[in-house]
């Protein structure tokens, strides 16, 4: 390849405040147009703001654990702009003082090749949200100021991303972490993550490098359209450039928007430099300051985060990678019922193998959170004890596990009702294991020739053996009796 792929996020969070950023109004989503409004969030005249607490200290949350340099002093300015869903014609928002530089994001190797590595952050800063146009049919358009003044975090990635599909992972990686810290619901579907991202190539040609004019692209609503817009824009660039040449590198940074349905990007205005914004301190707000002791109480809210938790599944329960990271991207929740089974069974890679199969499998096809799962962590660990003392064997313990979920009985009274206990008699299995294969000469016959792998024939023999023991019999019993039994014939 004869060019680098240049790319640089920069994301809205909404953040799960109850109230908005600088008024008293609240901040549901879905509710009737213009029900959640207030003078302030209106832009009435004579109102005055008041800084939300609670907002900020999730802005210093997110940026904390994302290991950010947190200014002592910051204060807000005013981001002036006409527009008919911003009725004051100005943003409040943060400037040349933002409360959070730096910081970076560990990003998970991806499934595949690939992955891994740390996108270092540029900077988070806190703003108000704008009201939402919708623009109807007939010409005219409608305003929402549900919207207006629902506090939002800005974060900013430095453009060190390479490569389209590792800021699909880069993404998905922030809302995870987001959702951990509880900061935000972070749905993208209702506006609560939102994703533009910049993106250019710089063109290896005759020992220069030729920087292609930055694309900023919008309205991107899926972590998917991130990655197929970025694509698409890599391909776009590079086959304008050939037909240009060196001519399009002065051309200034415009903004496109993705369309999602025919796929392509389309020109949208040119973007504004800062100087339009024509940025000034807000004068009706005092600027924050920030303390230790603050920090310190900040600092001791945040919880165990993805990266750790990861790292910590894999080196105290000995998971792989791949497994450690089905369990942790799936939230806290499936986490700590993973963390809840693996400390109450001491069988970590059994309890990964349980939750991931049996489960997240029903949750899913239920479409249910882990706190709905009707069978919680104790009793499943409880169950996984059985099978490990011998008392039941796998599929045993997977059917019980079936009639729980299905049911809401106690595993005790499944067992009951059904009795389901693991035959373990050696004896007893032997003369199953003879009766087996008495009664397949020609397996026995496959076995002696060759014509079928030895595994196979072995596999349906126990098959059998299970099958004359209604599923009862210790599985390692019937492998070792048989192979006994094998060999017995064949001597
Ligand atoms: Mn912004």
């Amino acid at each position: 390849m004869d060019y680098q792929i240049i790319i640089g996020l920069e994301i809205h969070v909404q953040l799960e405040t109850e109230s908005k950023m600088f008024s008293w109004s609240g901040t549901d989503f879905g509710l009737p147009p213009n029900t959640q409004t207030d003078p302030v969030s209106l832009g009435l005249p004579g109102t005055l703001p008041v800084m939300n607490r609670r907002a900020f200290e999730l802005a210093l949350k997110t940026a904390v654990a994302l290991g950010a340099r947190i200014a002592p002093f910051t204060k807000w300015d005013r981001k002036n702009y006409y527009y008919p869903d911003l009725p004051k014609n100005y943003q409040i928002s943060q400037y040349d003082m933002p409360f959070s530089k730096g910081g970076a994001l560990e990003i998970p190797v991806r499934k595949g090749a690939g992955g891994g590595g740390v996108c270092g952050l540029t900077r988070i800063h806190l703003e108000e949200d704008t009201g939402k146009l919708t623009h109807g049919e007939g010409g005219f358009s409608e305003v929402d100021l549900n919207r207006a003044g629902i506090p939002l975090l800005e974060i900013v990635t430095e453009p060190e991303i390479r490569d389209p599909a590792d800021a699909r992972a880069c993404l998905e990686e922030l809302r995870l972490v987001l959702r951990y810290l509880e900061v935000s619901d972070c749905e993208m579907q209702e506006g609560s993550l939102r994703c533009d991202a910049n993106v250019n190539l710089h063109i290896q040609k005759d020992g220069e490098t030729i920087a292609t004019p930055i694309v900023e692209i919008k309205n991107l609503n899926s972590f998917r359209s991130v990655e197929k817009a970025l694509n698409h824009e890599v391909e776009r660039q590079y086959a304008q450039w050939l037909e240009d040449g060196k001519t399009i590198a002065d051309a200034p940074k415009t903004t496109r928007g993705w369309d999602d349905v025919l796929e392509v990007t389309k020109p949208q205005r040119e973007k504004e430099t800062a100087a339009d914004y024509r940025y000034f301190p807000e004068p009706d707000l005092v600027p924050v300051e920030v303390d230790e002791a603050w920090l310190a109480r900040v600092r001791a809210s945040i919880g165990e985060l993805p990266s750790v938790r990861r790292r910590r599944f894999e080196t105290d329960y000995g998971l792989s990678p791949y497994d450690a990271n089905v369990l942790v991207e799936q939230g806290q929740d499936v986490a700590g019922y993973f963390d809840a089974v693996a400390a109450a069974t001491g069988e970590y890679k059994l309890a990964s193998n349980w939750i991931q199969q049996d489960v997240l499998r029903t949750v899913k096809e239920k479409k249910l959170s882990i706190a709905d799962f009707p069978v919680g962590p104790a009793p499943l660990a409880e169950l996984i004890n059985r099978v490990k003392r011998g008392e039941l064997n796998t599929n045993q313990g997977r059917e019980i596990l079936a009639k729980m979920i299905e049911t809401g009985d106690s595993q005790e009274s499944i067992i009951a009702a059904g009795g389901y206990r693991m035959e373990s008699d050696r004896d007893a299995i032997a003369a199953v294991v003879a009766q087996a294969v008495a009664a397949n000469p020609q397996a026995i016959e496959e076995l002696a020739k060759g014509k079928k792998k030895p595994e196979a024939v072995k596999g349906f023999l126990r098959g059998q053996v299970m099958k004359l023991t209604g599923g009862k019999a210790n599985p390692a019993l019937v492998g070792e009796l048989l192979e006994a039994e094998l060999e017995r014939l064949g001597s």
